[in-house]
């Protein structure tokens, strides 16, 4: 079928809406009508060309939610009618890493991610003239529609707007993962958070949810702070001089148990070790460019200091997603409270831009508003593309 999509053709190039060709889902795979999605900055990243050469053309977009429409043979988790928000992780449940319980570092999805593939090693999208295109993150969401593996439709609970519910699939299972599942931040411990973007207002959400205190927000832009402090953000310290780690060491009475690195750039990993006291421990959600490298001073082992990854959440995304959403539903978590843009499918490259440089929070860009249960004003706002 014909569906509206943003693609990719080319890094650094403008990323247009266009018509191209949807395939129908094979066995074990599920076509979604999508009604929202978020613009992560792991979208920023694939637009650049800084996660790889050869992965494009592409349509983009891999958090976001909608309606099934269509399953295909073997799917029995959902029927048409189901909402459901997509998980970029379609865990088998049946590789070493699942067994293990370590379902985000699923080793069949892991490999046919970076590929631009669904499980099968194959594309269900393909320019008019036949070119394959690939999926972004095995989601392609910046779409009319997407078909995406069966494990990756995540069911949802029918109160919780879909809007909303778009950000759950990456932002908020990442940034909530970090603090539960990786960090395991217990309550009255101190945590520092630099980069207050979509996903590191969520880390600070789940920081809040967990007790920790101090919470200390470090963001270059004053707009962000604002927005961390109303979600649980106990310090804010404006980051981008020399002195932003001993600020955040000076408000904490010696520096965190826990800095959570949001950004994905070398000086701010730094930042966060710099931010540990004695026996703390850094980690880096944010995804770097390829190629990026971090130092360390070295004789700073000797104080216990540790640092190490969290990817998507280092969870199981079928049992957070779920809980995640009733969460919202039952006003713990304010979904809302990070989107600083609503706006229609087609302004995806401006929104793209503004995420490059470091504008806002969370834009979601609503493909269907009634399916989305949005009904505000689409607003595209000014942008300049400069390069
Ligand atoms: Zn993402
Ligand atoms: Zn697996």
């Amino acid at each position: 079928m014909r569906i509206r999509a943003a693609v990719l053709h080319a890094p650094g190039t403008p990323v247009s809406i266009e018509e191209v060709e949807l395939a129908a889902p094979g066995p074990r795979e599920v076509l979604v009508k999508v009604a929202a999605a978020g613009v992560c900055h792991s979208d920023v990243r694939l637009a650049n060309g800084e996660l790889g050469d050869g992965r494009w053309p592409m349509v983009l977009g891999h958090e976001g939610a909608g309606v099934v429409e269509e399953v295909g043979e073997g799917v029995s988790h959902v029927v048409p009618g189901d909402r459901v928000g997509f998980s970029i992780v379609p865990a088998c449940r049946h590789c070493d890493e699942c067994l293990a319980g370590r379902f985000n570092l699923c080793i069949p999805a892991g490999r046919a991610g970076p590929k631009g593939v669904l499980l099968d090693g194959t594309s269900r999208l393909s320019l008019p003239d036949g070119t394959p295109l690939q999926h972004a993150l095995m989601t392609s969401c910046f779409a009319e529609r997407a078909v995406v593996a069966a494990e990756s439709a995540i069911p949802l609970p029918s109160a919780l707007p879909l809007w909303q519910a778009s950000l759950l699939g990456c932002g908020v299972v990442t940034g909530f993962g970090a603090v539960r599942n990786t960090a395991r931040v217990q309550a009255g411990e101190s945590a520092a958070v630099v980069g207050c973007g979509g996903v590191g207002l969520q880390v600070i959400a789940a920081l809040a949810l967990a007790g920790a205190d101090p919470i200390v927000a470090v963001d270059r832009d004053a707009s962000k702070l604002d927005l961390a402090s109303a979600r649980g953000a106990t310090h804010v310290v404006e980051a981008g001089s020399a002195t932003t780690a001993a600020r955040v060491v000076n408000a904490t009475g010696g520096g965190v148990q826990h800095a959570f690195e949001v950004v994905g750039r070398p000086e701010t990993i730094r930042l966060a070790w710099d931010s540990l006291r004695p026996g703390g421990t850094a980690v880096v959600v944010g995804l770097a460019p390829r190629g990026a490298e971090v130092s360390l001073p070295a004789i700073e082992f000797l104080s216990d200091k540790g640092i190490r990854g969290s990817f998507y959440g280092a969870g199981d995304a079928l049992r957070d997603i779920p809980y995640l959403a009733e969460l919202a539903l039952v006003g713990d978590l304010d979904l809302a409270g990070v989107v600083t843009s609503v706006e229609p499918l087609d302004s995806v490259d401006g929104a793209l831009g503004r995420l490059r440089q470091g504008e806002g929070a969370r834009t979601v860009l609503i493909v269907d508003p009634a399916l989305a249960g949005y009904d505000g004003e689409l607003r595209t706002p000014e942008y300049d593309r400069k390069d």
